[in-house]
């Protein structure tokens, strides 16, 4: 498979980790507020057949390396706050990149802010360090028919709510006041227009399940390219169902626990569960336990 690592044409440190090119449409999300316009790991051109005609295609065509945010140990965001500053989370204007390398270089333009996808975008001059190693790639058609069966499951439990807490995803000492799920079994159903996990637990009342809407293209994100099922606390993995009432979900990892936060209309509630058993959740509910076609582990920066 081939993979690219962008790196900084001035100084060369690298600014991604080592990303694939994106071939699965539905996985871009081109609509839904607050979540990854495309899933971590991977990149799309500005100019690709799969963003015609989206916003993504009309704006910034000097800098058409797209990707999902990325967490500062590889790319900061520009000092000058009156460059950042959205409503609610990150915004950019014209003529201003928002992203520099950690040399100061402007590399480019970030958005998270909360209306639409969030996203990131490299300048075109950025150096592409291309790599092939000999893997073939996964089954996607095979995968992706899996998930269609899945998500055609009705969804028959009520959603239960564990009650409301106050955690904050930056604050690890607050995650404690989260309930914690020492297991915990995933399903997912409720149809590719409306789909939901479905999660079960001994720490729950008998009988009751969290159910969690969750877009169609995430979900596919995590059952077709096994993407991580979490992000970094600093930059969680964030979600929302186009649903009107759908609430934000993020999931972030400190060390070897998961903190999955859920709040909206009615829906106020966090759970924590360790890395594994999220994980090994998911791997079962891919039917890829055991499997891994992660990219080598060498995606840190170099000194
Ligand atoms: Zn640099
Ligand atoms: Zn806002």
């Amino acid at each position: 498979m081939r993979s690219i690592r962008f790196r900084c044409p001035r100084c060369d440190v690298p600014l991604t980790p080592r990303l694939r090119a994106l071939e699965l449409a539905e996985v871009l999300c081109l609509q839904a507020d607050q979540t990854w316009l495309l899933p971590a790991g991977w990149f799309v051109r500005r100019d690709d057949p799969m963003l015609a005609g989206s916003y993504q295609a009309e704006v910034l065509p000097d800098y058409p390396w797209l990707l999902a945010p990325l967490p500062s140990r590889w790319v900061l965001l520009h000092p000058d706050p009156a460059r950042i500053v959205g409503c609610c989370g990150l915004n950019w204007r014209p003529d201003e990149p928002n992203l520099v390398c950690r040399c100061g270089h402007e590399i480019g333009f970030g958005y998270g802010d909360c209306i639409g996808p969030h996203w990131y975008s490299l300048h075109a001059s950025t150096v592409r360090e291309e790599a092939v190693n000999d893997q073939s790639p996964p089954d996607y058609a095979g995968r992706l028919a899996r998930a269609r069966e899945l998500v055609a499951a009705p969804i028959t439990s009520p959603p239960h709510q564990p009650g409301r807490c106050l955690v904050m995803t930056d604050e690890v000492s607050s995650w404690d006041q989260a309930l914690h799920l020492a297991e915990l079994e995933l399903a997912c159903g409720g149809g590719i227009d409306d789909p939901a996990l479905v999660i079960a637990s001994p720490q729950l009342p008998a009988d009751a399940r969290l159910v969690v809407r969750i877009p169609w293209c995430q979900l596919v994100r995590q059952l077709v390219l096994a993407e991580k099922p979490w992000a970094e606390n600093e930059l969680p993995l964030a979600w929302k169902s186009p649903r009107e009432d759908a609430p934000q979900v993020e999931v972030s990892r400190h060390r070897r626990r998961v903190l999955m936060t859920v709040w909206g209309p009615g829906s106020e509630w966090a759970v924590t569960m360790s890395l594994s058993t999220w994980a090994d959740a998911w791997a079962r509910l891919r039917g890829t336990d055991g499997e891994s076609d992660d990219l080598d582990e060498a995606d840190e920066p170099g000194p």
